[in-house]
């Protein structure tokens, strides 16, 4: 369980290493030294365990991408074992417990599809699920279907390499034990490597600090307490409000005002959900017609630009009632690739936040300027800009006065100290590659994905890898997955890899592969789609610019869950077009 102090386990070190050379034992040794073991082909120390088992595929991850791939692979008779670094399954709703998590897709449509009763009886309590909601979502599935006997917790993996001499993957774990299967799948998620700045004087602060990623399992008690919040993106401005309740005065570090619109959060109308429940099978088809992969949203039909103004200002505010972004963004049908209608959009919200937040010296810092609405991740929340009408809310603007330093008591921007007694950092992941870079990833004779991801990710679908055969990465750099409900996206992707697994076995083929050319054209489109829209304006960390030194490359593709669903499909009725598959 992380404590303040042993939170400081954050981050990849995101080293560079040359290429594996000669095979196997340089590779794992560099690997190894660190992690105190020896490579599979020397003796085992006492204190390591080869695991020989027989698997056919190993997963990294015990989220809810790993969960369902387990119960695809056991109903393909694969024989399959999950290794997750948390001592429980849940993944994003298992390790960010900050006050104020929760869902801002609503409750009906995040969660899985594959099994109809499931579905039926789950209930939920909210329009959007809290934490301890989807959390406990998710532990009862994992023991409706018996998934946690598969899965080993508390277990980090360190490196994997690939020999394709064996056709063969050895996963190296940091509890010095070497497990090795044909197949290896990265269900690491895109939003599991917290991330820190690295401020100096952090290691000497007197008091607690956090990081909402990595939040304890025990209560944190803010009452009475002075608290500094590092960060206004998603995970800030959920917990702002809560924190500002037990706070005696909660100081709020900004740099970059972010949009956010109101969630509308109440009890789920039981009429409501009957409704969704009875239509669900058609509901859940429909939404992969979508390009955010969520259904009941009709597709706008017109410009911002084609309506007068009073019309446009109706539907905004019929938006801004309803709450919910993908309802916003569907006002109109270019607000995500014309600057000027997205203008539109975004006065229109920046004027909902000075006419909240009474002063307007703060409304203005509030209210984003940077990058227009939507390119970063549109935020919905409860209560967040009316908590700066607190009394014990300070805004402190870091854009031109920088955070300095931690002091023991306290942080010292550029021209003030302020006095706190905790800190929240609410600074975010190293997203979609972080996970995936934190480990040693390499095949014997050639490049590591470090070396081959030095400018950015590469990936075809952003499921593979040119040049890493029999790996796979759900929801990869280059598919759409953060950009929709992802467990939309993470069962398309897993269907696809157990389909592929199950194709490849009725053939007697073992090893698949991305071909280099396919991979090139695949990243080729991606970038063209993103720049064919206003999402490269935006300094997110969709262009990985929240890392210092991470290559400033557009990672998901953004042409929708409809085209990208599309795609998928013709790679696989074509027998798996830009992929070579072999006995
Ligand atoms: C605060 C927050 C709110 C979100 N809200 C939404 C939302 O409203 N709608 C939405 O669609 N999505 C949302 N997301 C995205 C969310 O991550 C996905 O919806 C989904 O939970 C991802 O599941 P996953 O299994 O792919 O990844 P994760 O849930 O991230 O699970 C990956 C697991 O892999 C483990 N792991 C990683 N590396 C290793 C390793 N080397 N060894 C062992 N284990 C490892 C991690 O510990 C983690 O438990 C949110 C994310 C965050 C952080």
């Amino acid at each position: 369980m992380p404590t303040a102090a042993s939170q400081r386990v954050i981050g990849p070190k995101i080293r560079r290493i040359a290429v594996h050379k000669p095979l196997f034992i340089i590779f794992c040794r560099d690997t190894l030294k660190r992690h105190n073991m020896k490579a599979t082909s020397l003796p085992p120390r006492k204190s390591q365990t080869v695991i020989d088992q027989d698997f056919d595929v190993l997963i990294v991850g015990g989220g809810v991408a790993g969960l369902y791939l387990l119960y695809r692979l056991r109903g393909l008779g694969l024989s399959a074992v999950a290794f997750e670094a948390g001592s429980s399954v849940g993944g994003t709703w298992y390790w960010n417990r900050y006050p104020g998590c929760r869902c801002d897709v609503e409750s009906l449509e995040y969660s899985y599809s594959f099994a109809t009763d499931l579905q039926q009886e789950w209930n939920w309590p909210e329009r959007y699920g809290t934490q301890p909601e989807i959390l406990k979502y998710i532990n009862h599935v994992t023991e409706r279907f018996s998934l946690r006997r598969d899965i080993r917790f508390n277990t980090r993996i360190t490196s994997a390499l690939f020999s394709r001499r064996k056709v063969l993957w050895t996963l190296c774990t940091d509890r010095g034990e070497i497990f090795r299967a044909p197949y290896c799948v990265m269900a690491t998620g895109n939003l599991s490597t917290p991330q820190t700045p690295e401020f100096p004087g952090l290691d000497r602060f007197k008091g607690d600090w956090f990081h909402t990623g990595l939040w304890p399992h025990d209560e944190v008690k803010f009452s009475g307490k002075r608290v500094g919040i590092i960060g206004t993106g998603s995970s800030g401005i959920q917990s702002i409000p809560h924190i500002a309740q037990q706070a005696s005065h909660l100081y709020v570090f900004q740099r970059t005002a972010n949009f956010s619109l109101p969630a509308r959060n109440g009890p789920l109308d039981p009429e409501i959900e009957q409704r969704h429940k009875s239509e669900y099978s058609a509901r859940r088809k429909a939404a992969f017609n979508t390009p955010f992969g969520i259904a009941g949203y009709p597709p706008p039909e017109k410009s911002a630009l084609d309506v007068s103004n009073k019309e446009r200002l109706q539907i905004y505010e019929q938006k801004w009632a309803e709450g919910g972004q993908i309802s916003f963004l569907y006002s109109f049908n270019d607000l995500l690739t014309n600057k000027a209608s997205n203008d539109t959009a975004a006065e229109f919200v920046r004027q909902k936040i000075r006419k909240t937040v009474k002063d307007p010296i703060v409304a203005e810092l509030l209210a984003p300027k940077s990058h227009p609405i939507g390119t970063k991740r549109l935020i919905l929340d409860t209560n967040y800009y009316e908590t700066y009408n607190r009394n014990n809310v300070t805004l402190v603007d870091v854009s031109n006065h920088a955070i300095e330093e931690i002091t023991p008591n306290g942080i010292r921007t550029e021209d003030c100290h302020f006095t706190v007694d905790s800190i929240v950092f609410a600074t975010g992941f190293d997203a979609m590659t972080g996970a995936i870079l934190d480990m040693d990833i390499g095949v014997e004779d050639g490049p590591s994905v470090r070396d081959v991801w030095e400018h950015g990710p590469t990936s075809y679908l952003g499921l593979t890898i040119a040049g890493f055969p029999n790996l796979f990465t759900i929801t990869g750099p280059g598919s759409p997955g953060v950009k929709s409900q992802m467990i939309l996206s993470i069962e398309q992707h897993v269907d696809f890899i157990a389909d592929c697994l199950q194709h490849l076995r009725s053939r007697d083929l073992v090893q698949i592969e991305a071909t280099v050319e396919a991979e090139e054209s695949w990243v080729k489109h991606v970038k063209d789609v993103a720049d064919s829209t206003l999402y490269p304006l935006a300094n997110s960390w969709y262009m990985g610019v929240n890392i210092p030194g991470k290559p400033k490359v557009f990672m998901p593709y953004v042409g929708g869950v409809h085209t990208y669903k599309q795609k998928c499909d013709d790679v696989v009725a074509n027998g798996y077009t830009g992929f070579i598959m072999s006995p």
